[in-house]
Parts: C-alpha cells; sequence; structure tokens
C-alpha cells in the first residue's frame, strides 16, 4: 500500500475543502444567476445541491473548531442528501415521479449511521467509503439506463464523474481497512484521499457542466423536432420531406430501385370542421397520421403535405406494390376514430412510381402524383390513382400512358 496512502502527491485536504466549497458556491450562483425564475427540469434541484454540499465542505473543513455532531454526523447527512437532490434532479430531469422517501430517506439513514459510529473512526471510515460509492454507482446507473436515446454523451460524462468518485470511496475504504494509520482523520493529506477530494471537486465543475449539457442536449432535440415536425400530427413537415425526398430519389437513381410517392388528400374535409368544430378535425387529422404511420414500412417517410393533404414516399417499391398500400390505407380510413361521426372519413389518393430515367426529377414525381390525386378527385373521391412516371426525355416524344386502379 505504501506509495497510494503516504504524503507522495498528497494534496492539503483543508485547503482542498476550502476550493471545493467555492467552487460549489460559484456554480451553484452562475446557475442561480442564469435561470433563477425558470428554473426546470432538475436544475434547481442541482443548484441546491451545490449549496448543500458547501455547507458540508464547510463543516468537514471545522473540525477540531466544531462539535463531532456537526463537523462528522451532520457534514455526512448533508452530503447525504446533496446526493438525494442530485438523484432527484436526474429523475425530474428525465420526467419520472419522484419518489417521496428519496429526499430525506438517505440524509436520515446516514444522519443514524454516523451518530452509531461517531467512536469507531475506522469502521466509520470504510463503511461511509463502501455506502456513499455505492450511491455514486447507482446514480451512474440510472443515468446510464436510457434505451435507444439519440446523443448521450452528456449522460455519460455525468455517470464517468460519478464513477470516478465511486472508485476513489472503494480504494479509499480499502486503504483505511488495511493501513488505518494513514487514515487517522479524514483531513490526513495522502495519495487515496487527495484522489478522492479531487474527483469529488472534479464532479462539482465536471458533473454540473455535464448536467448543463444534458438540458442544452435535450433543447436542440426539441427545436431540430419543432423545426423538422408538424406540432400537430408529429410527421415530418413539407420541408425537411423535400430535403429527405431529394436524397431517397438520388438513391432510387443510383441504385436503380422504384421509389414510390403517394399524395393523400381528406375527401369533403371542410364538411368535418364546418358541421363538427376545429377540434374534432384536428382529431380526425392526427387519427389519419395514426393510420398512415401503421400501415407503412420503417424507412418510408410519411409528411404533412399541407392542411389536410400527406405524401407518403416509399423507396424500393413499385407501383402494384404501392397501389396496393394505398387500397389498404383508402379501406382503413373509413373506420377511422372518432367513429361517432354520422360519416365516413374517405381519402382520395394519387400515386406514381420513379422506376428509372436519368431526366427525371424529384418535382416531377410529386407533379405526376398531384395529377393523379386531382383526378381522383374528379372521377368522385374515394379512390386510388395511379399514374406511371414517363421519363422527360421519353415523354417529348409522345403522350403519357395511363394506369387507372380505382
Ligand atoms: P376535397 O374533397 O375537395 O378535398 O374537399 P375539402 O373540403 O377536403 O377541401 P378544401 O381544400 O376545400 O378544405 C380543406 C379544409 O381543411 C379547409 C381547412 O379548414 C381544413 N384544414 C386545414 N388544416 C387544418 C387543421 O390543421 N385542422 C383542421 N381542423 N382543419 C384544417
Ligand atoms: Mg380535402
Ligand atoms: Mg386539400
Amino acid at each position: 500500500m505504501r506509495g497510494v496512502t503516504d504524503s507522495l502527491f498528497a494534496v492539503d485536504i483543508s485547503t482542498m475543502l476550502i476550493v471545493m466549497l467555492t467552487s460549489n458556491l460559484l456554480m451553484a450562483t452562475v446557475l442561480w444567476f442564469a435561470f433563477a425564475g425558470r428554473f426546470r427540469d432538475g436544475l434547481a434541484k442541482w443548484t441546491t445541491s451545490l449549496g448543500v454540499q458547501a455547507l458540508a465542505w464547510l463543516m468537514f473543513a471545522g473540525r477540531g473548531h466544531f462539535s463531532d455532531l456537526i463537523s462528522i454526523t451532520a457534514a455526512n447527512g448533508l452530503l447525504a442528501l446533496a446526493w438525494s437532490l442530485q438523484f432527484a434532479a436526474v429523475i425530474e430531469f428525465r420526467r419520472r415521479p419522484l419518489p417521496h422517501w428519496l429526499l430525506w430517506a438517505p440524509t436520515a439513514a446516514t444522519f443514524v449511521l454516523f451518530m452509531l459510529l461517531l467512536d469507531h473512526f475506522q469502521l466509520r471510515l470504510i463503511v461511509s467509503s463502501g455506502l456513499f460509492s455505492a450511491a455514486n454507482v447507482l446514480l451512474a446507473a440510472v443515468l446510464l439506463r436510457i434505451p435507444s436515446h439519440p446523443n448521450l454523451r452528456a449522460h455519460q460524462l455525468l455517470a464517468g464523474c460519478y464513477l470516478f468518485v465511486a472508485l476513489a470511496l472503494i480504494a479509499r475504504g480499502i486503504g483505511a481497512w488495511l493501513e488505518p494509520g494513514a487514515f487517522s482523520t479524514t483531513l490526513t493529506p495522502n495519495f487515496l484521499h487527495s484522489v478522492l477530494y479531487l474527483g469529488s471537486y472534479a464532479l462539482i465543475v465536471a458533473g454540473s457542466l455535464a448536467f448543463l449539457l444534458m438540458h442544452k442536449e435535450r433543447s436542440d432535440e426539441e427545436t431540430t423536432r419543432l423545426a423538422t415536425t408538424d406540432p400537430l400530427t408529429g410527421v415530418f413537415n413539407r420541408r425537411t420531406f423535400i430535403e429527405l425526398a431529394e436524397q431517397e430519389f438520388a438513391r432510387a437513381r443510383r441504385t436503380d430501385t422504384a421509389l414510390s410517392l403517394m399524395m393523400l388528400d381528406l375527401d369533403h374535409f371542410k364538411r368535418v370542421n364546418d358541421t363538427y368544430g376545429h377540434l374534432v378535425g384536428d382529431q380526425v387529422l392526427v387519427s389519419f397520421t395514426n393510420l398512415l404511420r401503421d400501415c407503412v414500412r420503417r424507412g418510408d417517410l410519411v409528411v404533412r403535405y399541407g392542411g389536410e393533404e400527406f405524401c407518403v414516399l416509399l423507396p424500393a417499391t413499385p407501383l402494384a406494390a404501392a397501389t396496393a398500400l394505398a387500397e389498404r390505407i383508402r379501406n382503413a380510413t373509413t373506420s377511422i376514430p372518432p367513429t361517432s361521426l354520422p360519416f365516413r372519413i374517405t381519402t382520395s389518393i394519387g400515386l406514381t412510381t420513379y422506376a428509372g430515367g436519368e431526366h427525371t426529377v424529384l418535382g416531377d414525381l410529386l407533379a405526376r402524383a398531384d395529377e393523379a390525386l386531382y383526378r381522383a378527385k374528379d372521377e368522385g373521391r374515394d379512390r386510388v390513382i395511379a399514374l406511371s412516371l414517363i421519363d422527360r426525355g421519353t415523354a417529348e416524344q409522345g403522350a403519357l400512358p395511363l394506369e387507372n386502379t380505382g
């Protein structure tokens, strides 16, 4: 153990506690200054935890000046409270319900434990190292248990800080067990104590930055979602669809695969609004979107193209398969909720397929599907019209042939 418990590389712990206290107060002040009045998603609890921790360091630093009840029992109780507040902050960030015992039970348990072990220094150091270490591992595990999240870096950074402190605590516990003389007080300068206090300092600074980054990542995601999707139905908006459709079109051309485009427009939708109001109209739009989502495959693109007009882009789908899908959608539309309406909701669908041709552009596909939709409306609605697409170069030599499946 020599080398890890002797004074080599040892920082002065009292100085370290003052530095940590200052960092806690600085971080808490910065967060309060930046977010006061608009704290959300755990930021208030995180800021409070920094303040509570500052008080705990102050009590630790006053060892010998304050009574043991304050500098040991209450100080460790406050550390447990700070941990609870950070745990609660992470749960609040995840927008999960907060277990009501979380904020008081760990603090009360720590207080009682340290009262019981007040006269057993070595045992206290080993037990508290183990318990605080387990608590930090638990928090790290909660942070890392986020399924299928696109960006986890800030979560991983924060979890990494907790795991580092957990490891340092375990090392300190083992050190105190094997070489009690090197740990005669919690302020004894030695290598393991230095690692622990520097790790705790890193948790204050890097951990708070990581928690802030988690918020930034979330607000970036929300901004992207707002910019790319339709707020009512949650499917892509027109601008994003065109960008993605251009990519799919380029891929279809490159790989020489079929690409089908469906345009759908609800029939007499104005009547729904006029008779039952816009809220029912909105409900129908959401139900129709859910139906589209249920019918398509992964990789197909659904977009709200306009008010009650939608598009579905179907990569690697020839005209016959797209027509069959369109018929399924048309059929299913008649039973979408709210079924209490005295008339059925129906949809007209126009579709076309790109099946090769070097002069064709995405605009041709959109125009042809629109033409098909127009014909479906013209021919009485509640039907599917599929038109084949002829490459511009070929089309110039004659009229486009027409397939009508409606
Ligand atoms: P057609 O069969 O010819 O398509 O008739 P229509 O009544 O569906 O077509 P029209 O274009 O005359 O009317 C579309 C209606 O869609 C008018 C508009 O109030 C409604 N609409 C557009 N966006 C929304 C929306 O977000 N919510 C609701 N409730 N209605 C919408
Ligand atoms: Mg309509
Ligand atoms: Mg319309």
